[in-house]
């Protein structure tokens, strides 16, 4: 079993390519990104003192278009995670049918113990280190794991210094005041909505009370919380890097997103304002749930919106959902994927289930070169189409071929991504 994301990514990969009998000179192009970035960036801190931290970018495929993919802050990044993101943003841009490649960013840094002056620094200095190699027409980076509109709007004024001029396409996700999207801060959940309701149809569950728990409860997981609570869904569990909550009730969203601002502890659902983990209760209907029991409930449908390898050969036979939608990137190792099929859980792969945050992205940039602005209604409604029409795209395949719907929407991104390197001549 590998809890390394890039291998995973490539076991991903070599299915696809075998049902598809790929070229092999293609194949061996998608094996590696075509470029690496990695820079060193000086902060001063608060303290007076210069810290430097470690930053990459991966460019991984630019055959359909510019790379384009989020920035992670987190202290578990390396090369091997940012080129696996990567290598998924690739695959995913290509799935729903955007003109973009893929690329991503991150940074080895724990962003909860920076201060705001000291995150501005860092993220103004990862754009002078990397400037010459994005932009609208090259690269263009978004928000992921613990990045946020703010920070784009930084990332933007800088890059704006170092060339000169107005560039708002060069980044994504950024606030509506200078450039962002309409719909843009929830468009992630809200095409995992989609996806997700194309999936409960052919399983022939009413959404009417069908019980959901999602692992993560940042930008994908609250907004999915929320919406799919708004449409009648059961949210029982949520959970966040200190654990989580389950009631048999129901959860409302709202009220956990309140507890999350004001800097408690999701658990503390069950307690109201009296909240110590001595305190919790263990079992009845409203407990504390770790992020591991979560996966395991007793639920109709499990949405991973956290990190990679949640999902692995040692947990997959014990997962109850009977279907899976992927918001969080990489969540499920190929060994659970294996797994889960044979026991017939519908598992909406991230690179379907979450493309609607680099969907939106890519409107985003629309609006920004031609410099007029679509309402939310506009927004949406162009993201219900693609994520319908590639739902049912991957969901033909999986008939053709027989396969699990990861397989499936790979062997769709890998047939349009060579489809563009052959036209290209890079074969
Ligand atoms: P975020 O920073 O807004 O939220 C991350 C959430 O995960 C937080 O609630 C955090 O507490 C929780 N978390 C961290 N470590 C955890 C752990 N070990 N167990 C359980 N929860 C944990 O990030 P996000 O933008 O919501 O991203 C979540 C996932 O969705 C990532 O895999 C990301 O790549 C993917 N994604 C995000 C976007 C986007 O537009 N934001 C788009 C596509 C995919």
């Amino acid at each position: 079993m590998s809890q390394n994301a890039f291998t995973n990514a490539m076991a991903q990969l070599e299915k696809a390519v075998k049902i598809l009998n790929l070229d092999e000179n293609i194949f061996e192009q998608l094996k590696q990104p075509q470029r690496i970035l990695t820079v060193s960036i000086p902060v001063k801190m608060d303290s007076g003192k210069i810290k430097t931290f470690t930053g990459y970018r991966v460019q991984y495929n630019n055959a359909r278009g510019p790379f384009k993919g989020g920035i992670r802050y987190h202290w578990n990044v390396n090369e091997d995670e940012v080129k696996a993101l990567a290598f998924w943003m690739t695959m995913k841009c290509a799935t729903v049918g955007i003109p973009l490649g893929g690329g991503k960013g991150g940074v080895i840094v724990n962003p909860k113990e920076l201060s705001s002056g000291e995150l501005e620094r860092l993220s103004r200095g990862y754009v002078r280190a990397l400037y010459k190699y994005v932009g609208s027409d090259q690269d263009v980076p978004a928000p992921d794991v613990y990045t946020t509109p703010q920070i784009m709007g930084w990332m933007l004024d800088e890059f704006e210094k170092m060339t000169g001029g107005h560039a708002p396409g060069f980044i994504t996700g950024k606030p509506l005041s200078v450039g962002g999207s309409e719909g843009r801060g929830f468009s992630t959940a809200q095409g995992g909505v989609y996806a997700l309701e194309q999936a409960v149809q052919k399983k022939g569950l009413n959404p009417q009370g069908t019980t959901v728990a999602i692992q993560g409860f940042g930008n994908a997981g609250s907004h999915m919380a929320r919406i799919l609570n708004k449409k009648g869904y059961k949210i029982v569990a949520v959970s966040d890097s200190k654990g989580g909550v389950y009631n048999q009730d129901g959860i409302d969203p709202a009220k956990a997103e309140e507890i999350k601002k004001g800097g408690g502890m999701l658990g503390c659902y069950c307690l109201g304002s009296v909240c110590s983990l001595d305190k919790m209760p263990k079992d009845g209907k409203c407990r504390f749930v770790s992020n591991e029991e979560l996966l395991e409930l007793d639920v109709d449908v499990l949405v991973p919106a956290a990190l990679e390898n949640q999902i692995t050969v040692d947990n997959a036979e014990k997962i109850k959902a009977k279907i899976i939608a992927e918001l969080a990137n990489g969540p499920t190792t190929p060994e659970a994927d294996e797994i889960l099929f044979k026991k017939g859980v519908l598992l909406v792969p991230d690179i379907l289930t979450n493309a609607g945050g680099v969907t939106v992205s890519y409107f985003e940039q629309v609006q920004n070169s031609y410099n007029y602005y679509w309402t939310e209604n506009d927004v949406l409604e162009q993201l219900k189409k693609i994520m319908e029409d590639s739902f049912e795209a991957v969901w033909q395949r999986k008939e053709k071929y027989n396969v699990d719907m990861r397989t499936a929407a790979f062997v769709l991104a890998v047939e349009r991504v060579a489809q563009a390197m052959k036209d290209r001549g890079r074969v």
